[in-house]
């Protein structure tokens, strides 16, 4: 095709040369975003400061340092106890849509050459529900960390203990936070970051059991989402499932903006491993 073709195509096609994530809008604001700046802002909205949930690659690239990462334990199989209708089907297409093995990944990174163990939730993987695979990846972390004497991170996003395992699920809650029980008894630190948003069986288990709990900035979280609580006719006060209100009432011990975290999550590490 000449240039002179090209200025003569119809604007559909020229328009269609335009790459479609070049741009983002802010949900925060409606603002367009440039996605190479939004990217250099750490997927913060550099208009109103609106936090864009991360993939968990994303996730990984904000926190540790690049080509550090080793994962853990991606061979569990999925599981399905109950035989539940069409839920092998719904995770093997979540496998393909996000290319996750499951809804948490773990394993070693490094932080400025800090080594330390690492655990980031997927909330497009499922909802970031917690199952077997989950859990026991979760256990596994925390039991590993015990065996190489490393720190632990968790970031967690989810929406709670995943139905199709009914009580196979909830029992991840007890596992993880024996867990995390013997990780302090060990004498390992424990840093849970809640993003948006943290909810249920997780935020009921190991994300609020960490040493020091940070949340990020606008991240909502409770037990019972909004939407269940309607359910039961009672009114809740609003605003009272977010990062903010538990951070005010001692839910939580910092409440950062994401370029915060990074920093913190330094010095936090450096204290423990000196
Ligand atoms: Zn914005």
């Amino acid at each position: 095709m000449t240039s002179s073709d090209e200025n003569n195509a119809p604007a559909s096609d020229r328009f269609s040369e335009v790459p479609p994530d070049l741009w983002q809008t802010c949900p925060g604001c409606n603002q367009l975003l440039f996605s190479q700046d939004l990217e250099a802002d750490l997927w913060v909205c550099s208009k109103c400061g609106y936090h864009f949930r991360l993939t968990v690659w994303q996730r990984l690239e904000v926190t540790a340092d690049p080509d550090s990462f080793e994962e853990w334990d991606r061979e569990l199989p999925l599981n399905d106890p109950l035989e539940f209708p069409e839920y092998l089907e719904k995770t093997r297409a979540a496998q393909e849509k996000t290319g996750m093995s499951e809804a948490v990944l773990t394993g070693r990174a490094a932080l400025d050459g800090i080594p330390f163990a690492i655990g980031i939730m997927d909330l497009s993987f499922v909802g970031g529900s917690m199952g077997w695979v989950v859990g026991e990846r979760v256990t596994r972390l925390m039991e590993r960390a015990i065996e190489k004497r490393l720190p632990v991170v968790i970031s967690s996003a989810s929406g709670g203990a995943r139905m199709q395992e009914s009580l196979i699920s909830l029992m991840q809650m007890a596992k993880t936070s024996g867990a995390a029980g013997k990780l302090a008894q060990a004498g390992l630190p424990y840093v849970s970051l809640l993003t948006d948003p943290t909810y249920g069986g997780v935020m009921a288990s190991f994300a609020f059991l960490g040493d020091i709990i940070i949340a990020e900035k606008g991240a909502a979280m409770g037990f019972a989402g909004p939407r269940v609580v309607e359910v039961t006719g009672l009114r809740m006060p609003a605003g009272v499932q977010t990062a903010e209100v538990q951070y005010e009432h001692g839910m939580i011990d910092m409440l950062l903006p994401r370029r915060e975290i990074r920093p913190a999550l330094h010095t936090i590490l450096r204290w423990c491993t000196v």
